[in-house]
This record gives C-alpha cells, sequence and structure tokens, in this order.
C-alpha cells in the first residue's frame, strides 16, 4: 500500500516559515508569517482576552445550539455588509461559519462546483497561491484576470477593465476588497464603481474574499466599502470572511461564508445546501471562536476595543512601512521605493527577483515567499535597518 505516493509540493507560502524555523542562526527574519508586534512578538488581543473572560464554560457547552452559530453568521454579515444594509434586514443572505478565511473560500467552490458544475473561477494576477490550489482541489477550472502591474508597481486598471469586459457573461471573480494579497494594491473608490457597474453589465458573480476587513485602513468600515458599493448597486454576491488578522484568530479558524441571495425563500435554499457540504465534510465547526466575535461584535465597549487595536495594528504597519523606506533612501539606493508607502495592509510586494530573494536569505538570514511579498508584520524597529541594507545589498547596482 501506498508506494506510489511521492511527496508532494511544497506551499510556496508555509514552506517560508518552515524553511525559517530550520535556520541554526541566531539573527534571522520571517517576513513570511503573521501579525507581530514591535518586539516580534505574537499578538493576543485585549478585546479577546476580555470577550474569553466573558464567555462561561457553562455558555460553550449550551452553545452547540444553532442559534449560536446563527447570530455569528448574522454578526458578520452585518460587519461586511453594513448594520442597516438592507440584506441583512430583509435576511437576503444564506451563510455559515466556516474554518477561517480559507474554509470559507473552500465551501463556496464546492458550492459553486455543485450548482454551476461548468463553470470556471476568474483569479487575480497575482493572488493569494492557495486560491488556486483550492478552487483545483474543489474542480473547478481557473482563469486567471489581469491585476498588477510591476512597472508601475500599481493596478492594471485597464487592463483589469478589458478582462472582464472579454469575460464570458456570467462569470465568477473572485475579488480581494481591501489590502490584496499578495500586492498590497487596492481599486480606489471611483475604480470600484466601474468595476461594479461592468460586473452589472456582463451579469458576473462577485466573490468578495475578505481576509484584511480593517488591516487596509485601519477602519473596519471602510475597508468594506468595495462590497458596499456593489450592494448599492444591487449585486448578489459571495463573501469569506476571515478573522485571522484583524481579531488575530489566526490558530482558531473562525470565519464566514455568506451569499447574497434574491429573497429569503433562496437564502433558505442556498443555506441548507452550504449545510450539507458541511455535514459531509467536518459535520460542523467549533464554536468557541465565534463566541469570540460574537462577544465582541455585541458589546460596545468590546467593540470600540477592538477598532482601536487594530488601528493601533494598522499604524504599525504604516510606520514600518514609512522607515523602511526612508531609510532604503538614506542608503543613497538609485530605486524608487515609493511604492512601500503606496501600497496597504499586511504585505510589501517589492519587485524583487527570485535571485535577490534567495540572495536575502543565504547572506541575511531572511525569508519571504519567491515573489518578493514581505510581510510587514515582520519588521520591527529593531531589524528595519538591518533589512533595508540587506535590501540595498541585493538590489544595488
Ligand atoms: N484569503 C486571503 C486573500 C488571504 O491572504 C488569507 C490568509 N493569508 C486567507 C484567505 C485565509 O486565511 P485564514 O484561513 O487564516 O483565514
Amino acid at each position: 500500500w501506498w508506494d506510489h505516493v511521492q511527496p508532494a509540493l511544497k506551499d510556496p507560502i508555509t514552506s517560508v516559515t518552515q524553511a525559517f524555523l530550520s535556520d541554526p542562526t541566531p539573527f534571522k527574519l520571517n517576513l513570511g508569517g503573521a501579525y507581530r508586534d514591535d518586539k516580534g512578538k505574537p499578538v493576543t488581543l485585549e478585546c479577546v482576552r476580555r470577550a474569553a473572560e466573558k464567555i462561561s464554560d457553562c455558555e460553550i457547552l449550551e452553545s452547540t445550539k444553532a442559534t449560536t452559530k446563527s447570530k455569528f453568521v448574522q454578526d458578520c454579515v452585518k460587519l461586511a455588509y453594513g448594520n442597516d444594509s438592507s440584506v441583512v434586514r430583509e435576511g437576503r443572505f444564506a451563510g455559515v461559519p466556516a474554518l477561517s478565511g480559507t474554509g470559507a473560500c473552500r465551501l463556496f467552490a464546492e458550492f459553486q462546483r455543485r450548482f454551476y458544475s461548468n463553470s470556471q473561477m476568474f483569479l487575480p494576477m497575482p493572488t493569494w497561491s492557495n486560491h488556486h490550489d483550492i478552487w483545483r482541489d474543489s474542480q473547478v477550472c481557473t482563469r486567471t484576470y489581469h491585476y498588477y502591474d510591476p512597472d508601475t508597481k500599481g493596478l492594471r486598471f485597464q487592463a483589469l477593465l478589458n478582462d472582464i469586459k472579454n469575460a464570458p457573461d456570467r462569470s465568477f471573480f473572485l475579488l480581494h476588497p481591501c489590502a490584496h494579497n499578495p500586492t498590497g494594491v487596492d481599486p480606489n473608490y471611483e475604480q470600484w464603481k466601474q468595476i461594479s457597474h461592468i460586473f452589472k453589465i456582463k451579469n458576473h458573480f462577485p466573490f468578495f474574499d475578505m481576509a484584511y476587513q480593517g488591516i487596509a485602513s485601519g477602519d473596519v468600515e471602510r475597508d468594506a466599502t468595495a462590497i458596499r458599493i456593489f450592494l448599492e448597486d444591487g449585486h448578489l454576491l459571495g463573501c469569506a470572511q476571515s478573522f485571522s488578522k484583524n481579531m488575530g484568530l489566526y490558530e482558531h479558524r473562525v470565519g464566514c461564508v455568506s451569499i447574497v441571495s434574491r429573497d429569503e425563500k433562496q437564502a433558505t435554499a442556498i443555506k441548507s445546501q452550504l449545510q450539507r457540504i458541511v455535514r459531509a465534510m467536518y459535520s460542523s465547526s467549533p464554536v468557541h471562536g465565534p463566541l469570540l466575535v460574537s462577544t465582541i461584535l455585541n458589546d460596545a465597549d468590546l467593540k470600540a476595543l477592538w477598532e482601536e487595536e487594530v488601528k493601533v495594528m494598522v499604524d504599525r504597519l504604516i510606520s514600518m512601512r514609512i522607515t523602511l523606506r526612508q531609510t532604503l533612501e538614506q542608503l543613497n539606493s538609485s530605486l524608487s521605493w515609493e511604492h512601500i508607502t503606496k501600497q496597504v495592509g499586511m504585505f510589501y510586494f517589492s519587485g524583487l527577483s527570485p535571485e535577490e530573494v534567495n540572495q536575502l536569505q543565504r547572506d541575511f538570514h531572511i525569508y519571504m515567499t519567491n515573489d518578493g511579498r514581505i510581510s510587514m508584520a515582520g519588521v520591527t524597529s529593531s531589524n528595519v535597518d538591518y533589512l533595508a541594507n540587506a535590501i540595498h545589498e541585493v538590489t544595488k547596482v
């Protein structure tokens, strides 16, 4: 048995941390990973700590009830679609808790294949590498649409619009509503309006993968702008939500997938089908994480504290971007580093070549994904100089 099983290809993202961990050097930098504070330590948000204290053991034991989960889904959709959204008021959504953003994407991909078996998913180029794997494993073909321009390190807006126009009518598109991973490049308000307009003409289905609500601007409401524009324009849409980054709940795996429906009847049908997919895969998801999130979102003080803490994380990311850029400029680098501060969110898509990335790893013990994506979350006041000098060394001509 199993003699034919060969080792799987390495995952381009998780393998960075593995390589980092197996490097015996004491001074090394992991720029592939999750949010850290300025001391390089993982963060448990104070709002999460307080929410955990508020949840009694009894509540956890009793909360297998469907009501806890539907309450959580309701809280999630309010956060994504807006407190006063007519979708929420009229019950025009179907949602289920998911194993974080990845699980939410996977549930949607499975649902897509079941009900639109010959459809494809258009993914931005580039995108979070797991998107390709998720839709492939769900047996949905993927295509790509233009998004990032390596020359300007910004958006290829016209090419993006053309791809949306040229796709067959009624295509599925995955959109990152904010803090695009890996590029840190988002469309602006006017551009989202135009994208939404063309989606309407083409009757495409937008699926928003929102893994970073709050992490782009520091404001959770503002980061939902793209979704709100689409809702205002009357689209039906899907949404994956994750609380890994914005609540620091990485290992708790807390998320939600929701689909805006035409009416309550359609929502009921869609929800029952999502539940069936869940039932055959893992029956149901854990409740502790959803209880933490619901406790925070329904307590005015905890919610305000959460919003402040999101702002603190984002301000730190921005201040590291500013310092990194300034330090590189002070080193008299002949290259332009303005995109470090133009891009938003967790990642700085540096444009470093695979050779430069290798050199950083070999000579400076700095670890990042092969595409040159730097997680600003791993940059601190103590290592930013070292990083800037190393980048300068490998890029100077
Ligand atoms: N979508 C995007 C765009 C992401 O960047 C990530 C995390 N890197 C996810 C989804 C999933 O994250 P998680 O499963 O931890 O919520």
